[in-house]
């Protein structure tokens, strides 16, 4: 184990530089499967923030009229670079926050989807033209970069929600402040260094750390002009609002409570397969994670054999070979799954799968919670009103797929959920009727490439536009309307004209 002497400090990046932060405030960031401090991030000091806005708002200035193709190549360099890095990058990730190497490679190839997307940004961006509104008169929009735009993550993602947001707006002509979580910004870090090397400018992208104060001055900056945002509803619902209240754009990509509806019909094998991954895997912190399953009839009869699977699932530190569940990130995580367990059967659910405290061998320390099944769980308990957010699933049953469909809708989230059956009518009543943003039909966690944008309902989701995809460039740009009559001087001039008319 490290000395607390060799133990790195971690980075700002401002300028183009990375730098020592002079903050008083600094935490650790610790390896969840043994304890080990890996670094000390600092809490950003308000000198220190002003400069990234100050550097940040200095390079829009010329980053803005950037050619495009120029922008793209380094875009098409960036992905280069994080394919060559990828098994260090994924190493640092999973020491730092705990998912199996598997998952973590998983993690990062879905950021360089959205990198590759940011370098086909000509075709995104261009404008609309209509000739001829009236007579010589032409009417063309220009979608332009908003300035500089800001980025909040959370932890349970820390490669590919940083890359869906600073990647997209700097491809557009802004330039970007990155406030990774403070739990893990070890890889986020080093994405922002491999984005330098691909060379984006200095003051192009920045990065500071820190939680709520940093946060509160990024909605409070006059000179940040819009705020992307992903974590839990709590938190991002407080973003909207202050970003919002200072006059920015905003996106808040929040918390979550995903279903799956199992039909008899569906198929046994690949369906209870599919449930095992989708509830436990990467232990739960996922937030596309299927943490309700509600069984339709017969379907019910499966629980002995879905409980068969959790089983079989090996429980150990993330970069051991053969792991399928790694640790929860912190030790409060741990205690605040192990809580809500204890309160499931206190309020009277069915604990068929007991997974606390886990024996793993040489991770005696680590903060791990096995595969936890519920059954008999009813609205109104805190294990299904809470998002658990560590391996734990409640079963529930239903009669029939409306009656599925409508606990579903009466849950106030609506982040992902799936259906499992071979019936294609079932299958279009249910993303006719389910108000849910990403739906899978026989997909577990129907994460949508960046050809689309991830999307969410009601409490899962605040603003219009989603990140990556169509829909963040419309985001990350304001759009110009420009109607123009160019006048030849070989007609001679008409007679004034006082009427509002082209
Ligand atoms: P979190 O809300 O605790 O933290 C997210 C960010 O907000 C971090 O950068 C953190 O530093 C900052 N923050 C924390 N407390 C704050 C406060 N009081 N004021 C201002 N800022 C604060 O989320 P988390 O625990 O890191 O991540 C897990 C959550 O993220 C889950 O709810 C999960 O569902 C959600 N999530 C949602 C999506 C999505 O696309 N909908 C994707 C991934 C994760």
């Amino acid at each position: 184990m490290a000395t607390l002497t060799q133990v790195p400090n971690v980075k700002l990046l401002i300028n183009g530089e990375l730098i020592d932060s002079k903050s008083t405030q600094w935490r650790n960031v610790i390896n969840p499967a043994t304890q080990q401090v890996l670094a000390h991030v600092p809490f950003t000091t308000p000198d220190e923030m002003q400069a990234a806005v100050d550097a940040a708002k200095a390079a829009f200035k010329t980053w803005r009229k950037t050619a495009i193709g120029t922008r793209a190549r380094i875009f098409l360099k960036y992905q280069q670079l994080i394919r060559e890095n990828m098994a260090e990058l994924a190493a640092l990730l999973t020491a730092e926050q705990g998912k199996t190497l598997a998952d973590a490679e998983g993690d990062i190839f879905r950021g360089l989807e959205v990198v590759e997307h940011a370098a086909n940004i000509g075709n995104l961006q261009m404008g609309e033209i209509a000739n001829n509104v009236a007579s010589g008169v032409d009417t063309y929009t220009l979608n332009q970069p908003l300035g500089v735009c800001a980025g909040i993550t959370p932890f349970n993602f820390p490669a590919m929600i940083p890359l869906w947001m600073f990647p997209m707006a700097i491809a557009c002509g802004n330039t970007f402040i990155l406030k990774p979580s403070e739990q893990d910004p070890m890889v986020t870090m080093r994405l922002a260094e491999l984005a330098m090397q691909a060379g984006v400018p200095p003051g192009v992208l920045n990065v500071v750390h820190g939680g709520e104060d940093i946060v509160n001055a990024i909605c409070d900056h006059p000179d940040i002009k819009a705020v992307s945002f992903v974590g839990s509803t709590r938190v991002g619902t407080h973003v909207y609002n202050r970003a919002t209240l200072a006059g920015k754009r905003a996106q808040c990509m929040m918390g979550a409570k995903n279903h799956a509806i199992v039909l008899p019909d569906a198929n046994k094998e690949q369906t209870l397969n599919n449930l095992a991954g989708a509830a436990f895997g990467a232990a739960g912190q996922r937030c596309m994670a299927l943490s309700v399953v509600i069984l339709v009839g017969e379907a019910n009869q499966w629980v002995p054999d879905l409980l068969d699977r959790a089983r079989s699932l090996k429980i150990n530190a993330g970069a051991e070979a053969n792991t399928d569940i790694g640790p929860v990130i912190s030790c409060t995580a741990k205690e605040r799954v192990e809580s809500l367990i204890a309160q499931g059967i206190a309020e009277g659910a069915t604990l068929v799968l007991d997974g606390r405290a886990p024996q793993v061998p040489g991770y005696e320390h680590g903060n791990f919670v096995g595969p936890t099944v519920f059954t008999g769980v009813k609205p109104g308990m805190r294990v299904y009103e809470e998002e658990i957010f560590g391996p734990v699933l409640c079963i529930m049953r239903a009669d029939t797929l409306a009656d599925a469909i409508a606990i579903i809708n009466a849950n106030p989230n609506g982040n992902g959920t799936a259906l499992f059956t071979q019936s294609g009518a079932a299958a279009r009543t249910f993303e006719e009727d389910i108000d849910v943003g990403q739906i899978g039909i026989n997909v577990p966690i129907p994460v949508p490439v960046p050809l689309f944008s991830f999307t969410g309902s009601r409490a899962s989701k605040l603003g219009d536009l989603g990140p990556y995809g169509k829909q963040v460039i419309q985001f990350y740009t304001q759009t110009k309307t420009i109607t123009a009559r160019w006048f030849d001087d070989s007609v001679s001039a008409g007679k004034v004209n006082t009427t509002i008319s082209l």
